[in-house]
């Protein structure tokens, strides 16, 4: 039987690991599938995994028959089955907006088996919803970021100050790189840029959006172009990872000078492949080889995160596509979130497992986010400076 009291299994000092230069960490538990997890139609599957009382909302248990004592990790907040898209927005994704206001990089990444619920939690259910850019209860963070991102833009947008909204969605599939907006454009490269631009992907389409309709639209292509190759390809979208990337610039004028101070933050969504078949036993030959290609990006991520946790002078971002493109998300200039996806059922007790020692290894990666701006003088400042040098020299006269 389950303990009544965690604080004995708790060690002491343990939440001294959330602090504001870390990485926030957070498990969303999704509903128990009353039909049953194999989707047969058989029995309601068993829960072994409850967000005891007294836990703070931060506090899971798993607690399954192949396990003598019942595991238990602490995060940044735990959502339980029955709270919503909004709950998990206000908590989640409020903060990246305010970092793109406030000129601070963020990248968020949902974790998690297949079937978990990370694009519920990070696109929701885009076909079913409406088509322009209103939200629904099944409309995910993404969109609810964008609606909120254009509010204050809104409000912060006055005289000599502009604003401009950039997005791109690729996809990284067997350590290839994919436009998910201009299909066709695949096997593209990733490259180390200036302090402005960082890590980008050359050749990658760039839309600029200026209402939340805009990205709705984008939100939809981009899932629906994984969502074809998924089909074709076997549940490619359960192996594949999806990067939603925008640049939000704040061009401000500065009085009469015509020198523009620039203030810009690059915000990333992540949707990861499915992690169950990461270390997964029973694949052997071709298959195996397999699951290690296309799962490079996911097992290099683990490597990524270890490394980081445990100091190492290493850190092998360029071992994979996906680390290296989010390099600046992992120990660099952003803040980040994870939000790691589990099923409350008994039959993927082992893999809500590794999902959470996963996330509880994650909240230990420091990073060291600064306000990103520059001061670019234009051709007007130049020849206003000329201007007043020519003045001058007419005075000495
Ligand atoms: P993943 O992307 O991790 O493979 P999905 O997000 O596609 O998983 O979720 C699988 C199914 O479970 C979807 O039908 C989704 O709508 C549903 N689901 C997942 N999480 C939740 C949740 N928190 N509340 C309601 N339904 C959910
Ligand atoms: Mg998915």
């Amino acid at each position: 039987s389950l303990p009544s009291t965690l604080d004995y299994l708790l060690p002491p000092g343990d939440d001294s690991t959330c602090g504001s230069d870390n990485v926030k960490v957070y498990v969303r538990v999704r509903p128990l599938d009353t039909r049953g997890e194999s989707g047969d139609g058989g029995p309601a599957a068993k829960a072994c995994l409850t967000c005891p009382p007294g836990g703070g909302r931060r506090t899971v248990l798993l607690a399954d028959a192949s396990r003598s004592e019942p595991y238990t990790a602490t995060f940044d907040q735990v959502f339980g089955p029955e709270e919503g898209q909004q709950q998990v927005f206000e908590a989640v994704g409020a903060q990246l907006v305010e970092n793109c206001m406030a000129g601070i990089n963020s990248s968020l990444f949902v974790y998690g088996q297949t079937g978990a619920g990370k694009t519920h939690t990070i696109t929701g259910e885009v076909e079913r919803g409406p088509e322009d850019g209103a939200v629904c209860e099944d409309t995910g963070l993404t969109l609810r970021i964008f609606r909120q991102l254009f509010d204050r833009i809104t409000e912060d947008e006055h005289d000599g100050v502009r604003f401009t909204v950039k997005c791109y969605n690729c996809e990284v599939y067997g350590e290839e790189v994919t436009d998910l907006l201009a299909p066709g454009a695949s096997g593209l490269q990733i490259r180390d840029g200036d302090q402005h631009q960082g890590i980008y992907v050359e050749g990658l389409s760039e839309h600029v959006v200026v209402n939340a309709d805009d990205v709705m639209q984008l939100i939809q292509r981009g899932s629906a172009n994984r969502h074809t190759a998924a089909t074709r390809m076997n549940e490619r979208s359960s192996r594949s990872h999806s990067v939603f990337t925008a640049v939000v610039e704040a061009h401000e004028e500065q009085g009469e000078s015509g020198v523009t101070h620039v203030q810009f933050a690059k915000m990333n969504l992540i949707d990861l492949a499915g992690s169950e078949r990461v270390g997964k036993s029973g694949a052997t030959g071709d298959r195996l080889t397999e699951a290690k290609g296309i799962n490079k990006s996911l097992t290099t991520l683990g490597r990524v995160v270890s490394a980081l946790t445990e100091r190492q002078q290493h850190v092998p971002y360029r071992d994979s596509r996906l680390t290296f493109l989010l390099k600046e998300s992992l120990g660099g200039n952003a803040k980040t979130s994870i939000v790691a996806c589990v099923s409350p059922s008994e039959d993927s007790a082992q893999e809500t497992h590794s999902t959470l020692v996963f996330a509880a290894g994650a909240k230990r990666i420091k990073n060291r986010a600064v306000v990103n701006e520059n001061t670019v003088g234009d051709m007007k400042a130049l020849q206003l400076e000329n201007a007043r040098l020519q003045r001058e020299l007419a005075k000495r006269e």
